[in-house]
């Protein structure tokens, strides 16, 4: 394979990359040798990014989605649709496996979910019960053999997996089990409950089950299927939503309600912190077989990950998003012209901060949400190209105004700088950023793709110095007061990376990592 090395010093994410990248190129960056088509793919598909330093996107990453359907007789497609509604939690690698009542069918890849599957792989996809899964990856690395679900031949038969969350204790467990004998077959946490599964001396599959999930900690929402049923689980903290739904009489799991709306599936309930399923032919059979603890919702589902047409811990998102930017528009109110979110997480809570301010909402940035994997870079060095590729200012509506700028959180504060600035350069008189989240100051290990702690902006500098990096007017963050008054049940929300009290222990393996890692040293991200 052709292969090249150049150097490159550290200008920002939006170096130009001359060479094509269906070569190995390896640039120097910082000292830091990272191969170009990394890079490259940061800016054609920014966001599923994993590298810090060419990242174009600064936003917390979403983690991953799982889709399940017991006895139906489209099953494949069905899970096809669900992922497909799903697609936002992961776009790094997807994978479905099907059940015809005597052997398990996988089918998985990198990238889209539309992209991976035609209609000769779902044909081949035979059986009338299917699990599916999209990774973004937050532990392990991104490549194919961490795609999920993960298929295994156990002693017990065969079994899939499909894991949204992250353990906490993954590496001491895998640690142990290695000293034990076990191989691990890929660099995911989730193969670590499939060890315990197989190891353990209980007599069926499903107190096997059970056991393993004692075992483990940290947050987990996730399916497991046998050729015969489907057993289905959520921590007991409930970090990672998980809903029930129906149709035609078969039972339909999902990571969110958005994948039950596009299948016309009724809406049973939540999957409850602690609960486990069994869900086999037509029936459902639920447990509560682990130790009950204080729920802690991922409050960032309401505010960045989930889609706002989705039910999630009791409220639609739209409707929590909507009463942040009421409370932001009362927190932080300031004299303007029009109020423009940043599209498309800030643009319910735009329209709340529009609302209550009674300060017209405008579109005043455009985004194009047909960012591909080809591209063609531009000859000629274009400032804030990575952001340009993804929002474009509207000049009529921003020129000679005072903009009332609505996003809903600030990681880095590479991103923001940049926004702000191509508003600046459209002829906005005042910027006045207002964000619908408290500052970020501490990782998330829970499943959640954080940078380390002292990546994020907000953990060592003040509001106002980060007010002149991005280069706003003002600058206003939602107290966590009013972030949890805009959600159901707002005491049962974990908020640890506003705050950095965790609901439960962290193993000091992974505190001391700072971020959830990979069980795999070598195959981190680039530090
Ligand atoms: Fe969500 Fe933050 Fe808690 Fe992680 S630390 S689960 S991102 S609220």
């Amino acid at each position: 394979m052709p292969f090249a090395i150049s150097h490159i010093p550290s200008r920002g994410p939006f170096i130009s990359i001359r060479d094509r990248v269906d070569v190995d190129v390896l640039v120097d960056v910082d000292g830091l040798w990272i191969n170009a088509s990394c890079i490259a793919s940061c800016i054609l598909h920014p966001v599923s990014c994993i590298c810090k330093y060419m990242l174009p996107w600064d936003k917390l990453k979403e983690e991953c989605g799982i889709f399940g359907i017991v006895s139906h007789p489209e099953a494949a497609r069905i899970a096809y649709l669900g992922l497909y509604a799903l697609q936002h939690r992961g776009q790094e690698s997807a994978g479905i496996v099907t059940s015809d009542r005597k052997r398990l069918h996988l089918a998985s890849g990198m990238g889209y979910v539309a992209d991976i599957f035609d209609e000769t792989r779902l044909e081949r996809l035979q059986g009338d019960s299917a699990l599916g899964h999209v990774r973004y990856s937050t532990a392990g690395a991104s490549n194919l053999v961490n795609a999920q679900p993960i298929l295994i031949d156990s002693w017990r038969g065969p079994v899939a997996l499909a894991h949204n969350g992250n353990l906490t204790n993954a590496a001491t467990l895998k640690h142990e089990l290695e000293r034990d004998g076990a191989i691990f077959h890929s660099t995911s946490d989730s193969e670590v409950i499939l060890h315990l599964i197989s190891r353990s001396r209980r007599r069926t599959l499903q107190e096997a089950f059970v056991e393993a999930l004692r075992t483990v900690q940290g947050a987990f929402s996730l399916a497991l299927l046998t050729p015969e049923y489907m057993l289905v689980a959520r921590d007991p903290y409930g970090f990672r939503p998980l809903c029930l739904g129906r149709i035609n009489g078969s039972y339909v799991v999902a990571s969110e309600t958005c994948a039950l709306d596009l299948i016309n599936a009724e809406y049973v309930r939540e999957v409850e912190p602690g609960e486990v399923l069994r869900i086999e032919q037509n029936s459902v059979d639920s447990q509560l077989p682990l130790p009950k603890q204080k729920p802690a919702h991922c409050v960032f589902e309401h505010i960045y990950f989930s889609r706002p047409d989705s039910l999630v811990f009791g409220r639609t998102v739209n409707t929590s998003r909507r009463e942040m930017g009421r409370y932001l528009a009362r927190e932080h109110a300031v004299e303007a012209d029009v109020v423009v979110p940043v599209p498309d997480s800030g643009v319910s809570a735009a329209i709340g901060y529009s609302q209550e301010s009674g300060i017209p909402l405008e579109f005043g940035l455009i985004r194009n949400h047909y960012v591909g994997r080809t591209f063609i870079e531009p000859r000629q060095s274009i400032r804030n190209f990575g952001v340009k590729v993804k929002l474009n200012p509207v000049r009529e509506i921003l020129r000679d105004k005072r903009v009332v700028l609505v996003d809903d959180s600030i990681v880095r504060g590479t991103t923001s700088k940049k926004i702000v600035s191509i508003i600046r350069a459209a002829g906005a008189k005042e910027i006045h950023l207002r964000i619908t989240s408290p500052p970020v100051i501490a990782p998330c290990f829970y499943g959640i793709d954080t940078p380390t702690r002292h990546e994020l902006i907000a953990s060592t500098k003040s509001v106002e110095s980060i007010r002149k990096f991005i280069g706003a007017d003002s600058l206003g963050y939602l107290s966590l007061e009013s972030v949890l008054k805009s959600v159901a049940n707002g005491k049962d929300y974990c908020s640890a990376c506003f705050t950095n009290r965790y609901p439960t222990e962290i193993a000091a393996d992974t505190a001391d990592d700072d971020r959830q890692r990979s069980l795999f040293a070598a195959d981190e991200d680039p530090e």
